[in-house]
């Protein structure tokens, strides 16, 4: 019966996540689902792209949270529209929500809509939100067993970000054996090196992200 309930759960979400796909694709939006654990580093990424992709393309944030407003602050200080979702204790973003919240977003035209998931390598992975692009970001605090652990976080993204790099001398964490390891999973992905704080690796993010979004075609005419 429980099986039966959740498999619901998914065919109402991957309905909805089909919604949000076309409406991004006849508005011309690029949307990316962010995902990462919590603490991971995902805000601090994109308060350092976010100057970078607002000058080639307009980009909107939707900030998905348990509790708390701080992340759309920090978000909303860079001067680009933000949306707070709350899950109000919710482990995860679902497409029905993302629905929701972006309504306000797409009044402004945007070219790129980021979602920012709820801070956890587990679940928020199994929820498809109608992105065209997912990345993860692996911080080196977390430990580079953490592809091995949490294979879907993993499996099916376009990037990691491994973020934080610029704590590899203080931290137990072999890049190459975790950089490896994603390889195993997901030979396409592209991996990035990177440091919120030192800006290490920020501009190739930007640019791989620029890349990917001139890539989707442009709003596909109603008729
Ligand atoms: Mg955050
Ligand atoms: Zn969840």
């Amino acid at each position: 019966m429980k099986i039966e309930v959740l498999r619901n759960v998914f065919e109402k979400n991957d309905q909805a996540a089909e919604q949000n796909r076309s409406r991004f694709d006849r508005l011309g939006v690029s949307c990316i689902n962010l995902l990462g654990g919590a603490g991971s580093g995902k805000t601090s990424l994109l308060e350092s792209l976010i100057p970078r992709l607002s000058s080639w393309m307009r980009v909107g944030v939707l900030e998905g949270d348990l509790a708390t407003t701080s992340d759309a602050e920090r978000i909303g200080a860079l001067g680009v529209p933000v949306v707070q979702l709350l899950t109000d204790g919710g482990c995860h973003l679902n497409a029905t929500l993302v629905q929701h919240g972006m309504e306000s977003l797409l009044q402004s035209e945007l070219d790129l809509l980021i979602i920012e998931n709820v801070g956890n390598p587990i679940c928020p992975a199994n929820f498809d939100l109608g992105e065209h692009l997912r990345i993860s970001v692996l911080s080196v605090c977390e430990g580079d067993d953490k592809p091995q652990k949490y294979p879907l976080l993993f499996k099916h993204v376009g990037g990691v970000l491994i973020s934080k790099c610029d704590l590899l001398p203080h931290v137990e964490f072999d890049v190459d054996q975790a950089e490896a390891d994603i390889r195993t999973l997901n030979p396409s992905a592209k991996l990035l090196r990177t440091s919120a704080r030192s800006g290490a690796g920020i501009a190739d993010a930007a640019s791989w992200i620029r890349s990917v979004v001139e890539r989707q075609p442009d709003a596909v005419p109603s008729s």
